[in-house]
């Protein structure tokens, strides 16, 4: 199946009260780890690259022909989108587009408002040609965003309104208490704000930070209008945790192949292991 933008499943996961989950590549065996858990459960599923990692992982068309042929030669039949997280500028998402991303994320979330809207409409414009989807930001995701660490900001309901509104996104990450890396003690989410935001503005919201928060958090925010879940730390940590063991267990042990398999089976693992938290099991 050709890769295909995120709105259709995102409006479908909100109607039907589960969430899709992104899980973020880093490295190219982690697109064959997340698309064979997906197709295992039967789930429709959006691989992402970071914009930071976007060099380190050879470029945009690199990426994206990776996912391609990785899903063309796995045989996958669930619906798969290829997202661009956090991109930096205008240019950026452009790039991704052009390359053949299915959906991009513009992160003016650091911006003055009027700034914020004018640049994610100008991303808009430009994705609706290629029918992607785009996703906005509204608010501080606390830990490290963009490589920038900060506290986190509550996203405000009315800016959020607005960049829905005059931006025209088809996803919005409202910042309401979470956080991007490890959480320090149980998270503290705003979930009156996020009802609010929810009804507001009528748009599937994107949890950003999902790694670490408990279940019982997890399927309020579901729940709440959070159709899309973006999972990295918990997959980053399952994976070091493997790497380390099989290497442990044999310092005698240098054959890539078998170091790394240890690595991407816990990705896959992990991969599930969200799928079905997130209520996503054959919902295709
Ligand atoms: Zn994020």
């Amino acid at each position: 199946m050709p890769l295909v933008p995120m709105k259709d499943m995102l409006i479908a996961a909100k109607r039907g009260r589960y969430a899709v989950g992104q899980f973020n590549i880093n490295g190219f065996q982690w697109a064959q780890a997340i698309l064979e858990a997906a197709e295992e459960e039967g789930a429709p599923v959006i691989v992402a690259a970071s914009d930071r990692l976007v060099d380190y992982l050879g470029g945009f068309r690199t990426i994206a022909a990776v996912i391609r042929e990785w899903a063309d030669a796995l045989s996958i039949t669930v619906p798969v989108a290829l997202h661009l997280d956090h991109g930096r500028c205008v240019e950026r998402c452009r790039q991704a587009i052009d390359a053949g991303f299915t959906s991009v994320m513009f992160d003016g979330s650091h911006e003055p408002i009027e700034d914020n809207i004018n640049q994610t409409r100008q991303v808009v414009d430009y994705a609706r040609r290629y029918l992607v989807s785009v996703e906005g930001e509204i608010g501080t995701v606390g830990g490290i965003e963009d490589g920038l660490v900060g506290g986190i900001s509550y996203a405000d309901p009315d800016e959020c309104v607005r960049l829905v509104e005059e931006g025209g996104i088809d996803a919005l990450a409202a910042a309401l208490g979470s956080v991007h890396g490890p959480y320090q003690g149980r998270p503290k989410l705003g979930f009156d704000e996020m009802r609010k935001i929810a009804r507001l503005t009528g748009v599937p919201l994107v949890l950003h930070g999902g790694s670490g928060i408990p279940n019982d958090q997890i399927q309020k925010v579901i729940t709440y209008g959070h159709a899309k879940i973006n999972v990295n730390t918990e997959c980053v940590q399952a994976w070091a945790r493997a790497v380390r063991q099989v290497l442990n267990q044999d310092d005698r042990l240098y054959d890539p192949q078998m170091i790394l398999t240890a690595g991407k089976d816990a990705v896959r693992k992990k991969v599930k292991e969200k799928i079905r938290q997130f209520r996503a099991v054959r919902k295709v």
